[in-house]
């Protein structure tokens, strides 16, 4: 199988018992696929991977989406990488939204996207105006991230773009997440577990979804819950193999 895994919240998140039984999985269990699908920038991620409790992904989507890495060798996954890259119209999009009231740039390094937080106060609908004029999507989520990406690219185009190039079939990926910037991986049909104590926008508009399993326990626990619920994963959580 194939785990494509949002971080903060998801794969980090959860109790500790939860996390070790996860992570020690996932290093013994050869047959698994990692993937880490991540709002963060690919720099915060290694640095996250310098603990090594952690489980070292194949692969690596940073950026919600606009950018994709092999872990192994550090190199972009092409031709998608480059696909994205020229959709992205340039840094003149930084430029163009200084006019929006309310956006507060974030400092982390950024590739083909824009990201802010937001408030009450943020003028959403000014920003999403200049977005669509600039051919990009704006997304919300957890209730303070604002990303301005290429249109049409997000967590789940990506992965199932990845896919492609892994020729791995779809039934036996597992999506997880906790925030609306995870929407759009349920949104692509993977079987995907939401996680508990998930953004409550996301386990509504997830609710009605038959191959999304709303998880109880937060974080890794939730992703495991998922492997027990969802039959094709149960083989997996015996360690041996
Ligand atoms: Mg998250």
């Amino acid at each position: 199988m194939l785990l494509a895994t949002d971080l903060d919240g998801t794969f980090l998140g959860g109790s500790a018992a939860d996390k070790e039984q996860l992570y020690s999985l996932l290093q013994q269990q050869k047959n698994i696929q990692l993937v880490f699908v991540t709002g963060r920038g690919i720099r915060s991620v290694l640095q996250l991977l310098e603990n090594t409790a952690l489980p070292r992904p194949e692969y690596i989507i940073c950026d919600v989406g606009a950018t994709v890495t092999h872990l192994p060798t550090l190199k972009a996954v092409e031709p998608l990488q480059s696909h994205i890259a020229s959709r992205w119209p340039g840094d003149h999009v930084r430029e163009t939204l200084k006019t929006v009231r309310g956006l507060l740039h974030q400092e982390a390094h950024q590739q083909y996207r824009c990201s802010y937080y937001y408030d009450e106060g943020t003028d959403i609908a000014g920003a999403r105006e200049i977005a669509t004029s600039l051919q990009c999507d704006l997304v919300l989520s957890a209730g303070k991230y604002l990303d301005i990406l290429p249109a049409g690219v997000n967590k789940g185009f990506t992965l199932q773009q990845l896919l492609k190039v892994l020729a791995l079939p779809h039934q036996h990926v597992l999506v997880a997440g906790d925030s609306m910037n995870d929407y759009s991986m349920y949104e692509t049909g993977f079987k995907g577990v939401v996680v508990g104590d998930s953004e409550p926008e996301l386990v509504t508009k997830t609710a009605a979804m038959a191959h999304v399993l709303q998880a109880q326990r937060p974080g890794a626990g939730g992703i495991l819950e998922a492997m027990e619920f969802f039959p094709e994963f149960g083989i997996y959580l015996q360690k041996e193999g």
